[in-house]
């Protein structure tokens, strides 16, 4: 039975695809059966990952919205078969769409629920919102990934996300849990980078992954190869940081 883990963040750009992305590459390296599941309809996650869609293939959206079997959707990517339950435009619309539907805030749910003894861990890359999408995708996990920029303002925000989580395991799903807060895009030659991620460790005490990602242009430029850093650049620290939360995500979840 899978662990469903959310990758959840409002704040736009602080590295959620990135490391749902990443996250998943190393899983299914160490031999671990993995499903990516994106949840954005910007798509980057599914279009990092060298595959095309248009936007009227079939995607999460059609599992969403109109109950489509997400095994006739879902494509292997040639990342040690890692799998993905693809996103694209079209799923834009899915957050109106959802606000007058039975179940609205369940129904992701119920679509990983028919899937979800094929794998050992389900990660959802969620959108820069607190909306009825993130709420699902919330609602369908045990834990929830946190990753935060190393930079001013940091930590702007977290309150929200802590609170909307709050309300989930209130109302939909008491077994919520936060794994862990992610630091990202991290440099160590800047003293900034050094005290947001002291004030993080303060806010969070014993909740802060200790692997950090560094800020490295390789990451960001593996997407436009339709790789992640475990092909484009393996020998890399960013590399070796994603390897080691992959080892601590495990860890955490067994
Ligand atoms: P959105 O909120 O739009 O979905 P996101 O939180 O998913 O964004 P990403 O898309 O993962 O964030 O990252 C934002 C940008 O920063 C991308 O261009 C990505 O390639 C780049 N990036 C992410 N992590 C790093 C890193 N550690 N070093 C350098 N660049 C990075
Ligand atoms: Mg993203």
């Amino acid at each position: 039975m899978a662990r469903v883990i959310s990758v959840c963040n409002q704040k736009g750009g602080v590295g959620k695809s990135t490391s749902a992305t990443n996250i998943c590459a190393y899983l299914a390296a160490m031999g671990k059966y993995v499903l990516l599941v994106d949840l954005d309809s910007q798509a980057n996650a599914t279009l990092g990952l060298g595959i095309n869609m248009n936007p009227d293939h079939p995607n999460i959206y059609h599992s969403l919205i109109i109950d489509q079997n997400p095994e006739t959707i879902i494509r292997k990517t040639s990342i040690f078969g890692f799998d993905i339950l693809p996103a694209s435009q079209s799923l834009a619309g899915a957050t109106v769409e959802l606000v007058t539907m039975d179940e609205r805030e369940t129904r992701l749910k119920k679509v990983l629920n028919s899937i979800r003894t094929n794998y050992d861990y389900i990660l959802i890359d969620c959108p820069p919102s607190l909306g009825l999408l993130t709420v699902n995708a919330l609602a369908a996990s045990e834990h929830v990934i946190i990753p935060v920029q190393t930079e001013y303002f940091a930590l702007e925000g977290l309150s929200q996300l802590l609170n909307t989580i709050n309300l989930v395991r209130q109302g939909l799903n008491p077994d919520l849990q936060v794994l862990g807060v992610l630091l990202t895009m991290y440099d160590k030659r800047n003293q900034l980078s050094r005290q947001v991620l002291n004030e993080v460790h303060k806010s969070f005490p014993g909740r802060v992954f200790n692997s950090v990602i560094p800020r490295l242009v390789s990451l960001a430029e593996a997407p436009s190869f339709g790789k992640t850093i475990l092909q484009f650049d393996p020998g890399s620290r960013a590399a070796r940081a994603y390897r080691q939360l992959a080892e601590e995500i495990i860890r955490l979840t067994s």
